[in-house]
């Protein structure tokens, strides 16, 4: 099939946030431009599916009031807010885990100890989460505790993450209340797909390959090759990596790419005809030590079928992924009907999104830098390559790697993009 030819300012690689909060930026410029997208939708790493009749997001969810851009997002679009209900006891497993108060506090105060670490100290270089957390004077229980939250926030085991990103990325993450604060009734898809409808993104059009010239860049999709002054590339750098650049990046840069990996996790949404949790006194939540990176939380909204849902990360989404959707369904509930009782075992519809393996976004909630020594990553893909703008949520400089930080980072994008072309008319 011969490749049809068009011509815009600045091409846009990726229609999650990220890539259309750069897409309304340049719109508000008056900027001509593309979106290109690999799948059949919009949104990226945050989309939805069916359950009982309603929508729920399989993807990115929760959203609080410390983070000003989607909540304002939200709003513009008449979102409706539905605070995640939180009123009980949280479980922790096994039950004979120890004090876990105290546990908790313990867990606690080590992550503020991390963030008041110097990321940039030498003593820190090549030394992984695990490694400094060994190093603390902690009580086990505390240690253990810290270990299982990195590893399901993170969506990595903590002996492959260096302490120096972990810091940096975590110092970024400025939330006060709870990052699960609330959740869209109408889904954090649906907004996606609102600011898409307004917006020349064109689905179904993976983009191959990235051509510079010193007049232009050519981006290739298996059907098309749009010439542009500037290409911003919203995608996780793991995603990025897969272009084949023509000539090649920079040797720093193509280190960049290669420094990340995708996160690992499994989402799992389960509607129940009653929220039995209530009789115990239970919110719905519960956290596992055992397995690593397992954490179920609440969110139900007022159309009859509670909800619950289950989180698996890092290495214990690895070995879930091999038992395939059934295996997960059912080691989901043994887990469940172990923390919150046997009704647990009896939902009315369960839902199950394995993101481990996801073609376009490799797996997690975020790619994060495993390559202990590449320091500079994140500051070579800020500096971008030449007509190039990396823009993904992972180098946003606030919450990166949340809807948020992709708000942030494609706006960030969008004005270099801007930047750039102005430099050319000059
Ligand atoms: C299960 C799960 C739960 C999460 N929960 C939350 C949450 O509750 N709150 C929160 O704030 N965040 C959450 N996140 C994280 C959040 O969803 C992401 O950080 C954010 O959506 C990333 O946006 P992005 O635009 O940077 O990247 P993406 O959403 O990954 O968008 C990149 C887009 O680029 C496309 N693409 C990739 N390669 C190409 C190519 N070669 N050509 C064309 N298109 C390409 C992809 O298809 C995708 O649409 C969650 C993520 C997951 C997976």
């Amino acid at each position: 099939m011969s490749e049809a030819s068009k011509t815009v300012d600045v091409v846009v690689v990726g229609a999650g946030f990220a890539g259309l909060s750069a897409a309304t930026e340049l719109q508000r410029a008056g900027v001509d431009f593309v979106v290109l997208e690999a799948q059949d939708r919009a949104g990226g790493r945050v989309e939805a599916a069916n359950s009982l009749g309603g929508f729920f997001d399989t993807g990115g969810q929760f959203l609080c009031d410390d983070m000003p851009e989607v909540m304002a997002l939200a709003r513009k679009h008449g979102k409706t807010l539905v605070e995640t209900p939180a009123r009980g006891r949280a479980v922790v497993l096994p039950h004979e885990s120890g004090d876990i108060g105290r546990g908790s506090a313990g867990s606690f105060a080590l992550r503020q100890q991390m963030r008041h670490t110097d990321p940039d100290d030498p003593a820190l270089e090549s030394m992984s989460v695990r490694s400094w957390v060994e190093q603390q004077p902690a009580d086990p229980l505390a240690r253990e505790m810290f270990l299982c939250m990195i590893e399901g926030l993170w969506c990595q085991p903590a002996d492959r993450m260096p302490i120096w990103y972990l810091i940096s990325n975590d110092r970024r993450i400025t939330s006060q209340v709870s990052e699960l604060q609330y959740f869209l009734h109408e889904t954090m898809f649906s907004l996606a797909d609102d600011m898409a409808r307004s917006l020349p993104v064109v689905l179904n059009a993976a983009v191959k390959g990235i051509e510079t010239t010193p007049a232009a860049v050519l981006v290739r999709t298996a059907t098309t090759i749009h010439a542009a002054r500037q290409v911003i590339l919203a995608v996780p750098p793991v995603m990025a990596a897969r272009i084949a650049f023509n000539p090649p990046l920079a040797a720093e840069t193509g280190r960049a790419l290669a420094a990340w990996q995708s996160g690992l996790v499994i989402k799992v949404m389960l509607r129940y005809a009653d929220a039995f949790w209530q009789q115990s006194g239970s919110d719905g939540s519960a956290m596992w030590l055992d397995p690593r990176g397992i954490y179920v939380c609440n969110a139900s909204h007022d159309d009859g079928h509670p909800a619950l849902v289950m989180f698996v990360a890092g290495s214990t989404a690895m070995e879930w992924h091999r038992l395939g959707p059934e295996g997960i369904r059912q080691a989901v509930l043994a887990k469940l009907a172990a923390a919150l009782g046997p009704a647990a075992a009896q939902p009315l519809d369960v839902l199950v999104r394995d993101w481990t393996d996801d073609p376009w976004s490799g797996g997690g909630y975020s790619d994060v830098i495993t390559d202990m020594s590449a320091t500079d990553a994140e500051e070579v893909l800020r500096r971008g390559a030449p007509r190039i703008v990396f823009a993904p949520s992972e180098i946003s400089p606030s919450f990166p790697g949340y809807v948020e930080g992709a708000i942030v980072a494609g706006r960030i994008g969008a004005n270099r993009a801007i930047a750039a072309l102005e430099s050319y008319s000059r």
